[in-house]
């Protein structure tokens, strides 16, 4: 009982924050936080960065949060992939 009225009340702040962020996407870090850290260049590179990279991919146990998310071009978060930083170096 108790848990349908958190679910019931969790739906409605969700419906609430619509037509403001319909298109927030799924990761928490956003290119809007971490670009200006950059000034909008990529971290390996210096090219113009069109991507978010997690530094340490999610998939092998890295964190979506700032401290683990760097902005780069496309060439080089294609080339980087699920790599950690030491592997991807270690192709060079
Ligand atoms: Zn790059």
């Amino acid at each position: 009982m108790r848990a349908r009225v958190a679910r019931d009340r969790a739906r409605g702040a969700a419906s609430r924050g619509r037509g403001t962020h319909d298109r927030e996407p799924r990761s928490g870090v956003r290119q809007a936080d971490v670009f200006p850290r950059w000034s909008g260049l990529c971290c390996y590179c210096d090219r113009p960065a069109e991507h978010l990279d997690h530094v340490t991919p999610i998939s092998r146990g890295g964190a979506d949060t700032l401290s683990n998310v760097v902005p780069a071009c496309a060439p080089c978060n294609y080339a980087k992939g699920a790599l950690t930083l030491a592997e991807w170096a270690s192709t060079f």
